[in-house]
C-alpha cells in the first residue's frame, strides 16, 4: 500500500530525512515515534506530498507519488492530477483545522460535496452516518467552539474519512488533548483500524502503539534506528536511543 524507498528531504542546509525505507501494507497500522526535530512530520508530509522530496521514491497504491510515467519517462504531476492523487490520502493534525464558522456536519460534507461532487442530501446522509461512528451522532449542529478537543478531533477525523481515503495518516493527533480526552480519540482510531484502514501515525501513546501498532518505527535525526513488532520493540529496545526516548515518554 505505501512504499517509501530511499527518501531524502532537506530544508536548506538541514538534511531532515536520511534515507528512509519502510513499507506499510494494505490494512496495517505503522506507528512512529522518535524525538522532537527527528523528522516524523516531515515524512508523513512526503507521503502525502505536502513535501517534495529531494530523492528517493514514494508509491502509494501502487501509484508514484507526484509523478507520472508517459513514453517511459517520467513526468512531474500538474496540480489538478496531483489533487486527485492526494484526495485518496486523509490526514489528521494535532490541531483540528476544523473550519470555525460552519457546524460539524458542514464540516464533514464540506469535502464531498465541493471536491467529490456528492449531492447535499448524500453528502449529509454520509456525514451523519461517519458522525454517528466517531460517537458524535447528536454533535452535529454544533460549532466546533462548542465542542470539546477531543470533540473536536474526532470531527476532524470524521472529515478526513468523508472523501473515502484508502491511507490515513495521523500526526500526534491527541498531543494537544487534554489528558481526559485523549482515550476517545484513541478509542475511533481504534475502530477504524479494525475496520482495515491502512494507517501511519505519528505518536507518543505507546500502549496504542502496542496495542494497535502492527509495526514500530523509532526515527532519529533523520534515520529510522529500530522497527519491528511494537510488543517486541518495547519490551526490548535494541538501541540505547530508543531506550533513553522510552524512559522519557512512558
Ligand atoms: P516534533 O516531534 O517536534 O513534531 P518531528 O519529528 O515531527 O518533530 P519535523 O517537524 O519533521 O520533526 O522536523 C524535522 C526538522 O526539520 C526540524 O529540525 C525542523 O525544524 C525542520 N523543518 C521542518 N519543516 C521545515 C520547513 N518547512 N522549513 C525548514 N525547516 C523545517
Ligand atoms: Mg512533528
Amino acid at each position: 500500500m505505501v512504499r517509501i524507498r530511499s527518501v531524502r528531504k532537506r530544508f536548506g542546509s538541514l538534511e531532515v530525512l536520511k534515507g528512509i525505507d519502510l513499507d506499510v501494507p494494505a490494512g496495517e497500522v505503522v506507528c512512529v515515534v522518535g524525538p522532537s526535530g527527528s523528522g516524523k512530520s516531515t515524512l508523513l508530509r512526503c507521503v502525502n506530498r505536502l513535501e517534495s522530496i529531494d530523492s528517493g521514491r514514494i508509491w502509494v497504491n501502487g501509484e508514484l507519488m507526484g509523478y507520472a510515467e508517459r513514453d517511459g519517462r517520467l513526468h512531474t504531476l500538474r496540480p489538478h492530477e496531483l489533487s486527485r492523487q492526494r484526495r485518496g490520502i486523509g490526514m489528521v493534525f494535532q490541531r483540528f483545522h476544523l473550519f470555525p464558522h460552519r457546524t460539524a456536519i458542514e464540516n464533514v460534507m464540506e469535502g464531498p460535496v465541493t471536491v467529490l461532487r456528492t449531492s447535499t442530501a448524500q453528502a449529509r446522509r454520509q456525514a451523519q452516518e461517519l458522525l454517528d461512528r466517531v460517537g458524535l451522532a447528536d454533535r452535529g449542529h454544533h460549532y466546533p467552539a462548542q465542542l470539546s478537543g477531543g470533540q473536536q478531533q474526532r470531527v476532524a477525523i470524521a472529515r478526513s474519512l468523508a472523501m473515502r481515503p484508502s491511507l490515513m495518516l495521523f500526526d500526534e493527533p491527541t498531543s494537544a488533548l487534554d489528558p481526559e480526552l485523549v482515550q476517545e480519540v484513541l478509542a475511533v482510531m481504534r475502530d477504524l483500524a479494525a475496520t482495515g484502514m491502512t494507517m501511519m501515525v505519528v505518536t507518543h501513546e505507546m500502549n496504542f502503539a502496542r496495542e494497535v501498532g502492527d509495526q514500530l518505527v523509532f526515527m532519529d535525526d533523520g534515520v529510522i534506528v529500530e522497527r519491528g513488532d511494537p510488543r517486541e520493540v518495547l519490551a526490548a529496545p535494541r538501541h540505547e536511543r530508543l531506550r533513553a526516548f522510552l524512559g522519557q515518554v512512558q
